[in-house]
C-alpha cells in the first residue's frame, strides 16, 4: 500500500490500516523508518486531537481492570478510545505484557476500543519514539481518548509523561509506611491519584491511603497549570466499577481549565520541543555507539584518557573536532 493510501484509510478511520501503520512505525528497518517519517508527516496537517492520558502503576494494582471498566464506560458515552502501552521490562522479564487484549476482554470486543499491546523492545528510547508515533496515529485516525498504560518501574513514567496530557497514577490501599516509599518524583508529576480497590474489606484501608496521599500532596508546591483542589487523590473500584464517572468528571475538569489557561497547548509545545531534542540526542548517541569510525575514535581516545594521555576535556574536544562540531 502506499502512504497517501495509507494515510487517507486512517484518515477514514479504517483499523486495520491503522493497526498496519503502527506495525511500521515499530519496524526498525531504514526504508519502513523513511515511509513512517512520510506517512506521519501526511497526516500532521489533519491537526486532529484527542486526550492523552498517561496511567502508571505497579503490576497488580489493577491497571487492565481499571482500563477495561474505565474504557468501557467511556466509550458507552459514546467517545472512542485507543489504549497504548509502554512497556521497558516486557522484552527482559518475559512478563505480562502491557495492553494484552486478554486482560481486556470486554474492552477489545468494543468497536469503539483499540488496544494495541506494547512493542517487545527493550530499549526505553525507541520505545518512546514509537508510542509517540502511535499516539499521532491513532488521534489521526479519530480517537477521542488515548490511554497509555506503563509499569511504575524506572524512567517509564516519565517517558509516558512526557507525551500525556493528564497523568493517572493508580496505587492499591496501603498502610502509611508504604506511602513514605511512594518516590516524590513520581508524585510530581501525577495529575490525579487513583487509590484502586476501594471495596469490599479493602474500602476502610482505601480511604485512609485515599486520605494520606492527599495530604502527602498538598504539601507540594502549587503548580501554575493546575486549578484549586489539583492534584487530588481520589478512590475509584475497577472490579466493582465505582468511581469512574467521578475520577472523568475530574480528569475533564483539569483539562478543561487547562485548555481555557493555555497550558494543553503549552504543555503539548513543550513536549514537542523535549522529544525533538532527546531525538537528537539519541541519533547522535547512537552514531557514537554503533559500529564504525566514531566508535573507535570513541574508543581510541577513552583509552589515551584512561592511561592518562590526555585529560577528559582535551580528548571530549578532539571528539567534537573529529564530529565537526567545533573548529579544528
Ligand atoms: P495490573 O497488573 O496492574 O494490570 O493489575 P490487574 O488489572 O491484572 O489486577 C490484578 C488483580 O487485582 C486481579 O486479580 C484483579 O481482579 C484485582 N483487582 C483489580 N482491580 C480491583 C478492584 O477494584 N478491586 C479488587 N478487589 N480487586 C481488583
Amino acid at each position: 500500500m502506499n502512504i497517501t493510501d495509507m494515510g487517507d484509510r486512517i484518515l477514514a478511520g479504517d483499523r486495520r490500516a491503522l493497526a498496519r501503520a503502527i506495525t511500521l512505525v515499530e519496524s526498525g528497518r531504514a526504508d519502513h523508518r523513511e515511509q513512517a517519517t512520510e506517512l506521519l508527516e501526511y497526516l500532521r496537517p489533519c491537526g486532529r486531537q484527542g486526550l492523552r492520558i498517561g496511567l502508571s502503576g505497579t503490576p497488580g494494582v489493577g491497571k487492565s481492570t481499571f482500563i477495561e471498566s474505565f474504557g468501557m464506560m467511556l466509550t458507552a458515552l459514546g467517545l472512542r478510545v485507543a489504549v497504548l502501552a509502554v512497556d521497558p521490562s516486557s522484552a527482559r522479564s518475559g512478563g505480562s505484557i502491557l495492553g494484552d487484549k486478554t486482560r481486556m476482554e470486554r474492552l477489545s470486543r468494543d468497536p469503539m476500543a483499540f488496544i494495541r499491546p506494547s512493542p517487545s523492545q527493550s530499549h526505553l528510547g525507541g520505545v518512546a519514539r514509537r508510542t509517540r508515533e502511535a499516539v499521532a496515529l491513532c488521534e489521526a485516525s479519530g480517537f477521542d481518548i488515548i490511554l497509555i498504560e506503563t509499569v511504575g518501574v524506572g524512567q517509564s513514567e516519565t517517558v509516558v509523561a512526557e507525551m500525556s496530557d493528564l497523568f493517572i497514577l493508580l496505587m492499591a490501599p496501603a498502610g502509611g509506611d508504604e506511602l513514605q516509599g511512594v518516590k516524590r518524583g513520581i508524585m510530581e508529576i501525577a495529575d490525579i491519584i487513583l487509590v484502586n480497590k476501594a471495596d469490599g474489606d479493602l474500602k476502610p484501608v482505601a480511604t485512609r491511603t485515599q486520605a494520606d496521599y492527599a495530604g502527602a500532596l498538598r504539601l507540594l508546591r502549587k503548580r501554575p497549570q493546575d486549578p484549586e483542589g489539583f492534584p487530588k487523590a481520589m478512590c475509584v473500584s475497577a472490579l466493582e466499577e465505582k468511581g469512574l464517572q467521578t475520577a472523568w468528571d475530574e480528569m475533564q475538569t483539569l483539562s478543561g481549565w487547562r485548555r481555557e489557561q493555555g497550558f494543553f497547548d503549552q504543555r503539548r509545545a513543550d513536549q514537542a520541543r523535549y522529544w525533538f531534542e532527546e531525538e537528537v540526542r539519541q541519533s547522535l548517541l547512537a552514531q557514537l555507539t554503533a559500529p564504525g569510525a566514531l566508535r573507535d575514535k570513541m574508543q581510541a581516545l577513552g583509552a589515551e584518557v584512561a592511561q592518562g594521555q590526555a585529560t577528559p576535556s582535551s580528548a571530549a574536544q578532539e571528539m567534537l573536532k573529529t564530529l565537526g562540531l567545533v573548529d579544528g
